[in-house]
């Protein structure tokens, strides 16, 4: 559950491009506020600029309570013909409101509109995120608008490895499947540890062919994913997508040579099959 930050500056905005201007926006409105204004230029009426707002430094009225325009979460649109303070059946047909609350339908009540609102608040020009809706939500309504998110923090760095990192399964193929880290996903308690760098290791000094950069960081992320998928993919077992060291693959390893101590020489007689393939 995340808030919303009360105020943003405008650099943060992300600069909406609708009919006829832009508007800046908090980045994680962006689509659904460019669906909004966009759906209302075709089917209320088109939008008048200037007369249509994004972001704004300023507070509610004559109060200290920052305006939801402060924070990007707010827009105003075609404000000359629908002011402040009139109510919204006086600059509205009744086709014209049964649009706009088609529209707002789109967002699940996130988005709430001033001409709503009572008198002497109501405010026929203004679209704003409902008080109380936190950043998942804004943004589980904003992916169906096809929009990007905003640009995510970058992740931290792997941890080095510590602990005993990978427990299992044994290499008989008993005991709990290891999953990897997909990329974008968050990493899981396992994903990293010195049995993974050993993991690497054998990895990179027996299939040269296509684990030559692996990294030997510990790290069971997408990279070495990629390697043991390639690697299951030779051995027979095409259902492996690599991120996931269940019972065949554990054993498939194994009879590779993987933590017997076994010489490369001894791993090839014993006739893993990518050994074959590297001829
Ligand atoms: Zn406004």
């Amino acid at each position: 559950m995340t808030v919303l930050p009360a105020r943003i500056t405008r650099a943060q905005c992300a600069d909406l491009a609708v009919p006829g201007g832009v508007l800046p926006v908090a980045p994680a409105l962006a689509p659904i506020f460019l669906d909004l204004a966009t759906r209302y230029h075709e089917t209320v009426e088109p939008l008048q600029w200037p007369g249509c707002w994004g972001w704004a430094d300023r507070n509610i009225g004559k109060t200290t309570k920052p305006s939801k325009h402060w924070a990007g979460q707010a827009i105003d649109l075609c404000a000359p013909q629908h002011p402040q303070g009139v109510p919204a059946l006086r600059t509205f047909s009744r086709a014209e409101i049964t649009a706009i609350g088609a529209i707002l339908a789109r967002y699940d009540g996130i988005i709430e509109w001033g001409g709503t609102w009572d008198l002497p608040d109501t405010d026929g020009m203004h679209y704003q995120l409902r008080d109380g809706v936190t950043l998942e939500q804004v943004l589980a309504v904003a992916s169906r608008f096809g929009g990007q998110p905003p640009a995510p923090v970058p992740a931290p760095a792997p941890p080095a490895p510590a602990g005993p990192g990978w427990t299992g399964p044994d290499l008989t193929g008993a005991g709990p499947s290891l999953r990897g880290q997909a990329a974008g996903q968050p990493q899981g308690p396992q994903s990293n540890g010195p049995r993974v760098a050993r993991l690497q290791e054998f990895l990179r000094s027996e299939y040269s062919l296509y684990a030559k950069h692996l990294v030997l960081d510990g790290w069971y992320g997408p990279q070495t994913a990629g390697v043991l998928d390639e690697f299951a993919r030779r051995s027979g077992i095409p259902e492996s997508d690599g991120l996931n060291i269940g019972p065949k693959l554990a054993a498939a390893l194994h009879r590779a040579g993987l933590e017997r101590g076994l010489s490369a020489a001894r791993a090839g007689v014993l006739g893993h099959v990518t050994r074959g393939a590297r001829r």
